[in-house]
């Protein structure tokens, strides 16, 4: 029996490779490298290069292996490019899942565990946030991944198939090895952002804003290490596969942190003193976005061991050291 891991050489997939096989499972691969990156594939996992779209290239994958359930990370990932570009994102993001649910049915593959985002909320209504917020996304990333969400809930309440969607807060962080991280082109998120400053790639960061209604003006998020997430998924698994009802959880530490903080955790981290400029505000950026983690604590048994944000930086800044032009080819 192997579990099938979507996007599986892309930043949040590379890691619950390793993290599955660490733990004795037997991993595929699929990935079509659009975003993903050859070198962040595990050589002890079997690999198939192909499209999530290809009815056929999933239906061969699925005929040769012996796959018990999915982990499904394979999707575009940026909200900017998805408020210019929002047709990719319905299909590559909402279409592939269609076909990868399709193709899943035919070979009677019964658990999938599902990569969402905290974008599915949109605007925050009340802080912490937990599963039942209203959701009214504002862009069409996080539209689309609603969407997914709710093909694969009807498909789940039509066949033998049980779910677990995880709605991500602000990923971070990379394997203690320094080996795999985040590698974006272009890089758009805050922590790797910053660490381009000490690497010598980048003068000083911008901030988007320091006029919000917080604590000093900047925007606070909620971080999470990558290990701690991955940790989650092979959780919610483990969950579906002991015959447990699907079920929507959020993944975050439950803490905030502030721009102005990060900056300065990534200070004392790197040693390095990192120049700022205030910019102006980013469109589409909450003032403050924190999960409440009580519903993955209480029913998954998870709970983050990266408590401090340095540690996280910690983690990023030693692959960063590593690859300071990440994984480009
Ligand atoms: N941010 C920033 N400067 C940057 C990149 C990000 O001030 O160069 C801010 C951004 O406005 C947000 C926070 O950092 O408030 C986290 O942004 P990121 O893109 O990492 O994640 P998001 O919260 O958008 O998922």
């Amino acid at each position: 029996m192997s579990i099938l891991v979507t996007g599986g050489a892309g930043y949040i997939g590379s890691h619950a490779v390793r993290g599955l096989i660490d733990k004795g499972y037997d991993v595929v691969i699929v990935d079509n490298l659009e975003t993903g990156y050859q070198k962040a594939i595990d050589p002890r996992a079997r690999f198939y290069n192909g499209d999530i779209r290809n009815i056929g290239f999933l239906n061969d994958m699925f005929s040769k292996e012996d796959i018990n359930g999915v982990i499904h990370f394979a999707a575009n990932s940026l909200v900017g490019e998805s408020m210019v570009n929002p047709l990719k994102y319905f299909d590559n993001n909402v279409h592939g899942t269609q076909v990868l649910l399709t193709a899943m049915l035919k070979s009677k593959i019964k658990h999938i565990v599902f990569s969402s985002t905290a974008a599915t909320y949109g605007e925050p209504v009340r802080i912490p946030i937990d599963e039942t917020h209203p959701t009214h996304p504002i862009n069409p990333y996080g539209e689309a991944k609603l969407m997914m969400e709710k093909l694969i809930k009807w498909t789940s309440t039509a066949h033998d198939l049980t779910y677990v969607s995880l709605r991500y807060f602000n990923v971070a962080g990379a394997h203690p090895s320094g080996e795999i991280g985040e590698s974006h082109n272009p890089e758009t998120h805050l922590i790797p952002i910053i660490l381009q400053v000490p690497l010598g790639k980048r003068e000083k960061l911008s901030v988007f804003g320091d006029d919000y209604d917080t604590k000093d003006g900047t925007c606070i998020r909620d971080y999470i290490h990558i290990e701690d997430l991955v940790n989650a998924h092979i959780k919610a698994l483990e969950y579906l596969i002991e015959g447990n009802t699907s079920d929507i959880f959020n993944l975050g530490s439950g803490d905030g942190y502030s721009i102005y903080e990060m900056l300065e955790a990534a200070k004392e981290v790197t040693a390095f003193d990192i120049p700022f400029e205030i910019t102006a505000r980013r469109a589409g950026d909450p003032a403050v976005l924190i999960a409440s983690n009580q519903k993955a604590k209480d029913i998954l048994g998870w709970s983050p061991k990266y408590t401090d944000v340095k540690d996280i930086i910690k983690s990023a800044w030693q692959f960063h050291k590593k690859f300071p032009d990440g994984f480009k080819e």
